[in-house]
């Protein structure tokens, strides 16, 4: 069978004819016992009434008799015999009487309550006899007076039972049907949303991406939640489609930038013949454009890299304070360049398992910055600080500050304060992006705190080694 609702659905018609046919079952199987025991108690009654009856020998007896137990309700009648079994009366109805067999006289003779069994009349039709034999005084050590049986046809508890399931045969089926039908809709339903969302799938591409949304009517929880969860995912998809456009056409704009300058210096110096001299300038300045786009190549690189996890798999343990010390040291010229205090400090040796260039890269990319925003002759700070679980480096200056409004964004790619100043210093507006993105794949963070005109202090948190277990 080929559609998922077809099959969807004899799965559950199935089910639920199992349930049915088990119920309907049940309830006449139940229904039969109850109604077999109900006779045989009204048979009980009459009979030990009957019984009570001590001149049934006499003329009219049995129609008196027949009159006090009501016997035309229901068809009952009436049967009596001597102590050897001979019949000694009975209903004026009963045309054909039922001889009262050795057995059933010798067993009623034998037990002071009813004996019960079924038979059949001359046509064929079923009968329930209850027998009881009588002893003088209801005394069974004194002699035996006869025996007395009230009979019932079954006809009217069989045609009872019949009509019973005669219903149960038409209205199973026809819930079933409506149970069919039901489900069918449903099941159509449910597929349905479904199938918007597929439709939805394949609709998607890169251009429809912000227009393309799955909408479920209210009222199914369950679909509502696929659709919500569908469209989550469609806006996760769209924002990271969206940054990685917009990191592409930023990227594309830094190279274009010194492409254009080189390109026009070099027009510029082949318009007329120039001196060694003149050519020699042209080339320095070339060399420092084709130097800030290998920067940002190699930034390019790096920010790839970090975001596809790379690197972490030279994973070592890096003592935080010896390695601060070596990018100071690296950077102590560029310091005393501005004649900057450059100073670093740590209570204690701080391990953590990481990417050894990609950490030195981190602490550059801060000092660097540091030194490079502040004014001559202010300072910077390197302290190493060693937490429980956690080893913090703090990278603060007393230079110029960031504004509350652009610290929000520092860390975005190619954002820059002063896009003009900042490109004169060489920087792209990468630096701490990449900053933040080595720091997140070692799992760690960098927060940053910063006062207008005062200083700022960037604070990078990274989980310390786990102790090695012997
Ligand atoms: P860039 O490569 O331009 O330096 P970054 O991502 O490193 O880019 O820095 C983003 C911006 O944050 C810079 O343009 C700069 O204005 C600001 N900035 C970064 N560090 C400092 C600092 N220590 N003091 C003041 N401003 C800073």
């Amino acid at each position: 069978m080929k559609s998922l609702r077809a099959r969807l659905l004899l799965g559950f018609g199935i089910l639920f004819t199992a349930a049915l046919g088990a119920f309907g079952a049940l309830a006449y199987l139940l229904v039969a016992h109850g109604s077999s025991s109900d006779l045989d108690d009204l048979l009980k009654t009459k009979l030990f009434i009957a019984k009570q009856q001590s001149d049934f020998r006499k003329t009219g007896a049995v129609a008196s008799l027949e009159q006090a137990l009501d016997v035309d309700r229901g068809g009952f009648f009436l049967q009596f015999f001597g102590p050897d079994g001979t019949p000694a009366g009975k209903s004026a109805k009963l045309v054909n009487p039922f001889p009262l067999s050795e057995a059933t006289r010798l067993a009623a003779a034998d037990r002071g309550d009813a004996v019960l069994e079924d038979t059949v009349d001359g046509k064929g039709n079923a009968v329930r006899i209850a027998t009881a034999s009588r002893y003088e005084m209801f005394d069974r050590s004194r002699p035996l007076l006869g025996f007395v049986q009230v009979g019932v046809p079954l006809a009217a508890r069989d045609a009872r039972l019949h009509s019973l399931l005669k219903w149960m045969l038409i209205v199973g089926p026809l819930v079933l049907l409506t149970a069919l039908g039901m489900g069918w809709l449903h099941i159509g339903r449910w597929l349905g949303a479904l199938a918007t969302v597929e439709d939805t799938a394949r609709r998607i591409s890169a251009a429809t991406l912000s227009r393309q949304r799955v909408f479920v009517a209210p009222g199914d929880a369950e679909l509502a939640r696929l659709a919500h969860s569908f469209n989550e995912l469609l806006d996760r998809l769209e924002a990271s489609y969206a940054t990685q456009q917009r990191f592409v056409a930023d990227a594309s704009h830094e190279m274009r930038t010194p492409l254009t300058v080189l390109r026009g210096e070099i027009e510029v110096a082949l318009r007329r013949p120039r001196s060694p001299g003149e050519y020699q300038e042209v080339l320095n300045s070339s060399r420092e454009e084709i130097e800030r786009l290998s920067r940002l190549v190699e930034n390019l690189l790096t920010l790839a890299s970090a975001d596809a996890g790379e690197g972490l798999a030279q994973r070592e343990s890096v003592e935080l304070a010896a390695l601060a010390r070596e990018v100071a040291t690296a950077l102590a010229p560029a310091a005393e360049a501005k004649r900057i205090a450059l100073s670093v400090s740590a209570d204690q040796a701080a391990e953590v398992h990481g990417d050894r260039c990609g950490l030195a890269r981190v602490l550059t990319n801060l000092i660097e910055n540091a030194i490079r925003y502040s004014p001559n002759e202010e300072s910077v700070r390197v302290r190493v600080i060693a937490e429980a679980d956690w080893t913090v480096v703090e990278i603060s200056d007393t230079g110029p500050g960031i504004a509350p409004e652009h610290l929000p964004h520092i860390f975005e790619r190619f954002y820059r304060v002063d896009k003009a100043r900042s490109r004169d210093l060489g920087g792209a507006g990468l630096g701490l992006s990449i900053v933040k993105a080595l720091v997140e794949s070692h799992g760690g963070t960098v927060e940053v705190k910063s006062r207008l005109g005062h200083g700022t202090v960037f604070a990078v948190r990274l989980p310390k080694a786990p102790t090695a277990v012997s």
